[in-house]
C-alpha cells in the first residue's frame, strides 16, 4: 500500500527526513500539502506569506514532477483530510517533519490518525539542533543566548544533511488535488506584490541559489557589513529557511571548508543561525511567545494606541527617516533589513508606547519570512519583555542610529525618495534642515515629507516614567 507524506513548512526535497523515510519504505508516494482553516493556537498565514506560498507550492509541485511524483492539493482539518486519503487509497502510514510551533496540534492529530488505523511517524530537520537538545548543566532550556551558542558549539556540528532522491515511486490512483489558483493565495487589486517578483525566487532552486550567491558576494564582509543596512551582505535567506525550502544544517555545512575565507566571518553567520535555534528554543517552552509577554511584570504595561501614530508607522510617514526608510522597504520588498527591524520595533514601542503585539501582527502580515518563533521572539526581544531581552531602558535614538548605520544616508534614500537630494548632514534630521537647504532638496517639510509625529526626547521620558510604573 502506498505512503502519505505530508508537506508543511518544509517545502523542499533534499535534507527532507520524513521524504527519505517515505521513499525507503520503497512503496509508492503521495505528497499531499493541506491547506487548512486557522486552528488556534498557530497564527493565520499572513498576506506575504501566502505569496511566497503560491509560488513555493509551485516550485515544489515541479521538482515532484519532474521525479515522477504528484503534489495533492487539499483543504479541511490535518486529520479529517489525511484520514480520508489514506482510507481511499488504503495508505498505511503518514509521514512529515516536526513543526515545534505546533507539535501540540500535531500530537492529537497523529492520536485521530492512530485511531483510524493510520501510522505517524514524525521526524526532526527544521533546526540545527531539535529543541530538547541544547540544554544547561541542570538539564534545562537555556533563557540566555550566549551561554546556548556556547553549549551548541560544544555539540559539535549539526547532522550530515541528505540529497534530494534522484527519483520517486508516485502513485498511479491520487486523489484528485484541488486548483493552487482556487486558494487564492496571491493579491489582486492592488497587486501590491508585484515588486517582490524582482526580488524573490520562492522555492527550493531559489534557496540554493540564494546561499551560493551569499557565500560568494557577502559572507567574506559579514561580520563588519551586516548591520549596515545600505549594504546587502545578509544571506536574505529567511524567508527560504521560514518555509522550510533550505536546511539551517544545509546552510552551515555549506560554508564549511571555504578557501580564502576568514572562520571568524563563518562563524558570525553560524551563530545568526543559531539565534534562530534559540527563538524556537524559546517558543517550545514558552508556547504563547507570540502572544503573552515573557516576563510577566510587563502585563501590568500601560500601553496607549493612537491610531494616527499606528497608520503612519506602517507607512513609513513617522517624519524620521531611518524608521520610515525601514517600514516602506518591508512594504516594497516583504522583507527589512535586521538593524531596521530593531530600530522601527523599538520605534512603535518606545517612542510611540504601542502594545509590541501590534507590531508583531503588522510584521506578521508583510513579511515573506514571517516566522512564528524569530518574529515572536525578536519583538519581545525589542520590547524588553522577552527572555534574554534587550532592557527596556535602552531606547533607539533613531536620529542616531540613522546616523551610525547609514551614515551616508544611502539607504534612507534608497527607500524615501522625497528625501534623495538632501544633503549627508540633514538626511537623518531633516526636521533640522535650514530652509534653503530643504529649498534646494525639493523639501516642503508637512507637504512633501512629514514633519516628526512625536519628539524623540519627550517620548523617550514618556517610555522611561511609564516603565518606572511597572517596575
Ligand atoms: P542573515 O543575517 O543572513 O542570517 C541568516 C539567518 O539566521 C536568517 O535567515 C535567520 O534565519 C537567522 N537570523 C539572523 N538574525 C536573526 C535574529 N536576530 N534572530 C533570529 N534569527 C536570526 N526573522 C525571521 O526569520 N522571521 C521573522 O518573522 C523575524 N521577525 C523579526 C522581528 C523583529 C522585530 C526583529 C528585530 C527581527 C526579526 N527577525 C525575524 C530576525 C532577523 O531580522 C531576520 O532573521 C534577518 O533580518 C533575516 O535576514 P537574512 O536572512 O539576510 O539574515
Amino acid at each position: 500500500s502506498p505512503v502519505i507524506l505530508w508537506f508543511r513548512r518544509d517545502l523542499r526535497l533534499s535534507d527532507n527526513a520524513a521524504l527519505s523515510a517515505a521513499v525507503e519504505t520503497g512503496a509508492p508516494l503521495i505528497a499531499i500539502f493541506i491547506r487548512e482553516p486557522a486552528p488556534t493556537t498557530v497564527m493565520p498565514l499572513g498576506a506575504a506569506q501566502a505569496w511566497w506560498l503560491h509560488h513555493s507550492l509551485t516550485a515544489l509541485a515541479n521538482d515532484l514532477k519532474d521525479r515522477g511524483a504528484d503534489l495533492v492539493l487539499a483543504s479541511g482539518r490535518a486529520e479529517d483530510v489525511l484520514a480520508e486519503v489514506a482510507k481511499e487509497t488504503c495508505a498505511s502510514t503518514v509521514y512529515f517533519n516536526r513543526c515545534y510551533e505546533r507539535d501540540d496540534i500535531d500530537r492529537d492529530i497523529a492520536r485521530d490518525l492512530k485511531r483510524e488505523g493510520v501510522a505517524v511517524e514524525a521526524f526532526h530537520g527544521q533546526l540545527l539542533q531539535d529543541p530538547q537538545v541544547v540544554r544547561t548543566g541542570a538539564g534545562k532550556p537555556f533563557r540566555v543566548f550566549t551561554p546556548f551558542w556556547k553549549a551548541m558549539q560544544a555539540l559539535g556540528e549539526p547532522r550530515d544533511t541528505v540529497e534530494a532522491p534522484k527519483t520517486l515511486p508516485g502513485f498511479a490512483f491520487s486523489p484528485r488535488s484541488e486548483r493552487l489558483e482556487d486558494w487564492d493565495l496571491l493579491p489582486h487589486r492592488p497587486n501590491w506584490a508585484a515588486s517582490f517578483e524582482n526580488i524573490w525566487h520562492p522555492g527550493e532552486a531559489g534557496a540554493h541559489e540564494r546561499l551560493s550567491d551569499f557565500i560568494e558576494n557577502g559572507l567574506s564582509d559579514y561580520r563588519e557589513g551586516r548591520d549596515v543596512p545600505a549594504r546587502d551582505v545578509t544571506s536574505r535567506l529567511s524567508p527560504h529557511l521560514a518555509h522550510g525550502e533550505i536546511t539551517p544544517a544545509q546552510a552551515w555545512h555549506a560554508t564549511s571548508g571555504l578557501a580564502g575565507v576568514d572562520p571568524a566571518q563563518v562563524t558570525h553567520f553560524r551563530r545568526e543561525l543559531a539565534w534562530r535555534d534559540f527563538s524556537y528554543n524559546l517558543l517550545v517552552t514558552f508556547p504563547d511567545l507570540a502572544t503573552r509577554n515573557w516576563n510577566s511584570s510587563f502585563d501590568g504595561f500601560q500601553w496607549s494606541f493612537d491610531r494616527k501614530h499606528f497608520r503612519a508607522w506602517t507607512k513609513g510617514l513617522t517624519g524620521y527617516p531611518i524608521v520610515d526608510a525601514g517600514m516602506r522597504q518591508l512594504w516594497q520588498e516583504g522583507y527589512m533589513h535586521n538593524r531596521v527591524r530593531m530600530i522601527t520595533a523599538s520605534f512603535l514601542i518606545k517612542d510611540l508606547m504601542i502594545d509590541w503585539r501590534k507590531g508583531e501582527d503588522w510584521y506578521w502580515d508583510t513579511l515573506v519570512d514571517a516566522d512564528p518563533a524569530n518574529n515572536a521572539a525578536s519583538w519581545q526581544w525589542v520590547a524588553g519583555s522577552g527572555a534574554d531581552a534587550s532592557p527596556f531602558f535602552r531606547i533607539f535614538n533613531p536620529i542616531l542610529q540613522g546616523e551610525k548605520f547609514d551614515p551616508d544616508g544611502d539607504y534612507v534614500r534608497r527607500y524615501v525618495p522625497e528625501l534623495a537630494k538632501l544633503n549627508r548632514k540633514y538626511v537623518h534630521r531633516p526636521f533640522e534642515a535650514p530652509e534653503m537647504v530643504l529649498q534646494q532638496a525639493g523639501i516642503v517639510l508637512g507637504q512633501t515629507y512629514p514633519k516628526p509625529i512625536v519628539d524623540h526626547a519627550s517620548a523617550r521620558d514618556r517610555a522611561l516614567a511609564t516603565y518606572r510604573s511597572i517596575g
